[in-house]
């Protein structure tokens, strides 16, 4: 769930419909435009060529049918040649989340795969509170052709031994488990509006640990989260994927995070902020193999491990 997302809005509104030329204005490289050479179109033309160039999974993304629409993904997908996108429609902050709600969700997301054959790839809303409930869930919707978990959120820890159980079938079905992040918090403390079973950094370290099989996503560093912090926390935790999505694109980030775990260890997601979550990606320093594996192939391999393949 993005956060701290009032930018996101209006270059969403601005974007909406408005085709690939305005794209590169968005997408944070004015500096590349300014020095490329030719015509100011024909500099934007070659931009989004050089977009589309990529294959793309988005692994961060949600729908339902209030505010995240599926055929607006689909939209933003379209124009910036995302392939796939892994959705949920997660439980919201401050519910229970009963085993009602969880399975309303997801059988929300069932649908939209169903509607849009070969474009989504549902991902599991569950609440381990709820152990039995959960973990029939996973079956019912693995039957359906879901795959993996997320985006969990904070009704319950991601270290807390609720999870253990779930995280187990996870590993037998080699199945991603991504977890939203965070929002505000530094080294210093939490954002006042976070709930206390918020995970941090140090909570998915510390079930990666315990779970070294256990496939984890560390959802939106650019979410709100002190992301170098975040990084430095997970730097040596291999079965931890730093997810890249958020709306709050800070200059450097990505930089830092390939610094911190590498070219194999980080994902491109969009969490609903399209724009900025691409074009964040050729802002950074990256090599065009770098970039590859970021927006494919990176979660191209672990989809493949649970039976979804893309290629
Ligand atoms: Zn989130």
């Amino acid at each position: 769930m993005p956060k701290m997302n009032r930018r996101k809005f209006v270059t969403n509104t601005v974007t909406s419909g408005a085709g690939l030329m305005l794209g590169s204005l968005l997408m944070g490289s004015a500096h590349r435009e300014e020095t490329a050479a030719g015509g100011i179109g024909d500099r934007k033309k070659n931009f989004m060529e050089e977009v589309l160039k990529y294959r793309k999974i988005d692994a961060h993304a949600h729908a339902d049918d209030n505010q995240y629409k599926p055929e607006v993904n689909l939209d933003f997908a379209d124009r910036l040649g995302i392939e796939k996108l892994m959705i949920s429609n997660f439980i919201r902050p401050f519910s229970e989340g009963k085993p009602d709600d969880f399975r309303a969700r997801n059988s929300f997301t069932i649908k939209c795969m169903k509607d849009h054959p070969g474009r989504f790839i549902g991902t599991v809303a569950l609440n381990p509170a709820f152990r039995k409930e959960s973990l029939e869930e996973i079956d019912r919707c693995r039957d359906a052709g879901m795959t993996g978990l997320g985006e969990l959120y904070n009704q319950v820890k991601i270290d807390d031994p609720l999870y253990y159980p779930i995280i187990e079938k996870c590993i037998s079905l080699n199945w991603n488990i991504m977890m939203h992040s965070p929002v505000g918090h530094s080294r210093v403390k939490l954002y006042q509006s976070e709930p206390k079973n918020i995970s941090l950094p140090e909570d998915f370290a510390s079930i990666a640990k315990r779970y070294p099989e256990a496939l984890f996503q560390f959802a939106h560093i650019g979410g709100g989260i002190d992301w170098e912090y975040a990084c430095k926390v997970l730097k040596d935790v291999p079965n931890v994927f730093i997810e890249v999505s958020g709306s709050n694109n800070a200059a450097g980030m990505i930089d830092f995070a390939l610094k911190y775990v590498g070219e194999d260890r980080l994902v491109f997601g969009c969490d609903y902020s399209f724009y900025q979550g691409v074009g964040q990606i050729f802002s950074a320093n990256l090599t065009d193999a770098q970039r590859k594996k970021i927006f494919f192939e990176n979660i191209a391999k672990r989809l493949k491990k649970a039976g979804i393949h893309v290629n």
